[in-house]
């Protein structure tokens, strides 16, 4: 299953994304499909589908991970607010079955726009780029 997964494939470096944060446990890169500007995606680089496979350990390391590269998001996005997410299952709205936890920026006044839009590749390399610098 992990040879299909396309999250493995970007934890194996056999597909492109746009980095943000990586080390040998976790990594951090943009939605293509983003919320908002800056919505970040923070994985383990192991595969597991749900959060309950998750060891405790390695849940603590990618949630002090998604702090990290939150408060960058927010920084450089110069947004008000973060949403974090993480769903479980087709029925909390999970797509990509290997735990991922989304970071999205907020601001005031505006809701979450341009849903399910597959963004530039360049446009996300430049922001993926801002974020790096305010990590
Ligand atoms: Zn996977």
């Amino acid at each position: 299953m992990t040879e299909t997964c396309r999250f493995c494939k970007l934890a194996r470096k056999e597909d492109s994304m746009s980095l943000i944060y990586e080390d040998d446990k976790v990594m951090a890169f943009l939605d293509n499909r983003p919320l908002s500007e800056g919505h970040t995606l923070v994985a383990p680089k192991k595969h597991y589908e749900y959060i309950y496979d998750v060891p405790d350990d390695e849940v603590g390391y990618l949630f002090q991970t998604v702090k990290k590269v939150a408060i960058a998001v927010k920084k450089s996005m110069k947004a008000d607010g973060i949403t974090i997410a993480q769903n479980n299952g087709r029925a909390s709205g999970q797509i990509i079955f290997h735990v991922h936890v989304h970071i999205i920026p907020r601001y005031e006044g505006r809701p979450p726009s341009r849903p399910y839009e597959v963004a530039d590749k360049q446009d996300l390399d430049e922001v993926a780029k801002r974020i790096r610098y305010a990590l």
